[in-house]
């Protein structure tokens, strides 16, 4: 078990499609990347970013993303927790069903 109850926080850069972790008390929501200085945006810890090269993965993550889903927990009906699309055919359905879930 781990003890320590600290999570570091995640950042996702879209420009080098990378993620960077900062384990600082950070209350922001974007911070410019390490390597670019464009803006990269906060993550769930639980976030694994695609590998660099995969399109699709990361249209699908910036398509979560413009819709408020930034692999925070979300919950289905009954209680238990819902998976993330894999693809951008389910990310549509899964955007639309819970969207009162989105992060603004
Ligand atoms: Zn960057």
């Amino acid at each position: 078990m781990n003890s320590n109850p600290r999570r570091d926080i995640k950042f996702a850069c879209f420009n080098c499609r990378k993620s960077f972790e900062r384990n600082v008390a950070c209350i922001e929501n974007t911070m410019a990347c390490p390597e670019c200085k464009k803006k990269a945006f906060r993550y769930d810890h639980k976030f694994r970013p695609p590998k660099k090269e995969d399109d699709k993965q990361w249209k699908l993550v910036q398509f979560l993303k413009e819709n408020g889903f930034y692999f925070q927990r979300i919950l289905k009906k009954d209680g238990s927790r819902a998976v993330y699309p894999e693809n951008l055919r389910e990310a549509a359905v899964f955007v639309k069903e819970y969207a009162d879930q989105a992060i603004e």
